[in-house]
């Protein structure tokens, strides 16, 4: 009875003492498994004088259920510890601000375009679009440069295969096509992308254009002027001098080439307008005459005015951004800024 008392003396000190699951287990299994001391204990009953085995058994069987409910209590406090330690870990701060996703932003271009074509619509002008993929006769002949013009030399122009068709070097046939299908008047911008081999600082393989016509009775060089000049004072949302310089295109007569008031350093001269103090960003004209008759409209009635300028040019202007090349390189830090 003694050995008893001091077994689940011990038996009890281990179990108050374990401090996890396992241990308690590898406890349960030394005192009340199968070849545990208890156990033991009343697989030895047997050696026992007769009169002496009920009262020895019942003191096991009451031991052994004590031990029982001993490890019971400590596997629900050992549980509950583990449950209290675990909310404690996983609890959510619900002030902390939440994790912001990202979201996309409009191209610097597209934002340009956008509002290049706002600004023509409030005028009353419709936006047109043709194919990029153009045959010879829209991308150069309608628009008066027939083959072996000098002119087809300047436009580094890339060919589809078999050479019937091409990829537009500037948005002027869609002009051709759409005096083709309509007759004046004609109040249109032409927004779209062209291309030309060239790849550098300044110019890039494919590229955005605007070009805009006007053609009706009593067009002059004096609207062209003033459709020019208040485009750029809206566009750089300044009142910036323009110049216009004659120049020359095959599909314009007389044509000029406009400059614009460095917006940099506002005439003083610096790195962007290479100390000129001026910026060259369009080109235009009155449409020639015998463009018109190959569209179809009489020259005799109508005459019209076209411009055209790169969007890329006019977007690094607007932005300062002095390399082209930044705005086709896909890097989230640079187009980030403009959203
Ligand atoms: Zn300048």
């Amino acid at each position: 009875m003694q050995a008893l008392d001091e077994l689940i003396e011990r038996a009890a000190n281990a179990i108050d003492a374990a401090d996890n699951e396992r241990d308690l287990e590898q406890l349960r299994v030394t005192y009340l498994g199968k070849k545990g001391e208890v156990t033991a204990l009343l697989k030895g009953l047997g050696r026992l004088p007769a009169e002496e085995r009920p009262a020895a058994g019942q003191a096991i069987n009451v031991a052994k259920a004590r031990l029982e409910e001993r490890l019971e209590t400590r596997r629900s406090a050992l549980n509950s510890a583990q449950l209290g330690a675990r909310i404690a870990e996983e609890t959510i701060d619900v002030t902390l601000p939440g994790r912001r996703r990202g979201q996309g932003g409009v191209h610097p271009h597209t934002q340009t375009m956008q509002r290049i074509e706002t600004i023509f619509r409030n005028a009353g002008y419709g936006v047109a679009t043709g194919p990029e993929v153009e045959t010879e006769y829209y991308n150069f002949e309608a628009l008066n440069i027939p083959a072996h013009h000098p002119a087809r030399a300047m436009h580094d122009t890339f060919y589809l295969e078999g050479g019937a068709y091409l990829l537009r070097t500037h948005t002027s046939p869609v002009q051709a096509r759409v005096m083709e299908q309509s007759q004046p008047p004609i109040r249109i911008i032409c927004p779209g992308k062209v291309f030309r081999v060239d790849s550098d600082m300044t110019h890039s393989p494919m590229f955005h254009q605007v070009e805009g016509l006007v053609v009706d009775r009593d067009i002059s060089f004096a609207d062209l002027k003033g459709t020019v000049i208040e485009f750029l004072r809206v566009f750089f949302e300044a009142d910036l001098k323009v110049r216009f310089r004659p120049s020359f295109f095959p599909f314009t007569e007389p044509s000029a080439e406009v400059d614009v008031e460095c917006v940099h350093c506002r005439g003083a001269g610096c790195r962007v307008c290479s100390q000129s103090g001026w910026l060259e960003v369009m080109g235009c004209g009155m449409v020639h005459p015998r463009v018109l008759e190959m569209s179809g409209i009489d020259a005799e009635t109508y005459t019209g005015f076209a411009f055209g300028f790169g969007v890329d040019r006019l977007s690094m202007l607007y932005y300062s951004v002095d390399d082209l090349r930044l705005f086709y390189d896909n890097d989230l830090r640079f187009l980030a800024q403009f959203r």
